[in-house]
């Protein structure tokens, strides 16, 4: 895929729909090959973490360097753009050697330090929604990224905290639509995270796309079954692909 951020910038703006997909945790050059080549078809990014934020410890936290490669290696063999997580200022040059966009976790929107930084590289930046904040804290927190002279932005709601525990988290649909309304940016929804169960990842697509939002972000797993990060939310390339064309 072009390495140049402001084609990749151009490929997102003139998409109607962001289609971003790929497993929650890289665990092998296999398993992502495997399933983005299953995907590749119904997706425009490329998404695989490489460094995990776990809340407990002792999970696996990625392959790291290794995960960077094989998703650079995948991307280039399905000829889409990549993006993938950084969590630690100090990896974020590394990281940037390796992907075409750089995401920002609900755990670390308020690390103004790696916004800032992850700004500077330029290169789009995929913004998520801390689960405690609200929509001008959200907003705030992207205008780090402006400030660092970089206009590339994709914000993305992925449910936020509330006392409803029915789901893994509750999506503010409505939010999202303030924050689109209010930023002018492309938001998009992560159904995945925010509801943490495959029977309602489709419903919540369909509901983003509907609502006019800019696209979704999905986890798939060519075996969820054995995946080792959010397996309970991984959907089959099957199950992903058939929720894209009903779209
Ligand atoms: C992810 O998308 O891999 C992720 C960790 O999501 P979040 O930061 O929304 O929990
Ligand atoms: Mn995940």
């Amino acid at each position: 895929m072009p390495k140049n951020k402001e084609k990749i910038w151009k490929l997102i703006n003139d998409r109607k729909f962001i289609r971003i997909a790929g497993p929650c945790a890289i665990e092998s050059e296999k398993q992502l090959s495997k399933t983005a080549m299953a995907i590749k078809n119904n997706i425009d990014i490329l998404r695989g973490g490489a460094y995990k934020p776990r809340s407990k410890p002792g999970s696996f936290e990625g392959l790291k360097k290794e995960g960077l490669k094989i998703l650079n290696k995948v991307g280039k063999k399905i000829n889409k753009p990549v993006v993938t997580e950084v969590i630690d200022t100090r990896d974020v040059s590394l990281i940037s050697g390796y992907t075409d966009i750089l995401q920002i976790g609900t755990r670390n929107m308020s690390n103004f330090e790696l916004v800032k930084e992850s700004g500077r590289t330029k290169k789009p930046i995929l913004l998520k929604r801390g689960f405690g904040s609200t929509v001008e804290e959200w907003l705030s927190a992207k205008d780090y990224i402006l400030k660092s002279g970089n206009n590339k932005i994709i914000l993305c709601e992925r449910g936020i905290r509330t006392f409803e525990t029915s789901a893994r988290f509750t999506l503010d649909l409505a939010g999202a639509l303030i924050a689109k309304n209010e930023s002018n940016l492309k938001v998009i929804i992560d159904p995945s995270h925010a509801t943490g169960k495959k029977e309602l990842i489709g419903p919540v697509a369909k509901a983003s796309k509907a609502s006019g939002l800019d696209g979704i972000m999905i986890e798939v797993h060519y075996k969820p079954q054995t995946a080792k990060c959010d397996a309970e939310q991984a959907l089959t390339p099957k199950e992903y692909n058939k929720i894209i064309i009903g779209l």
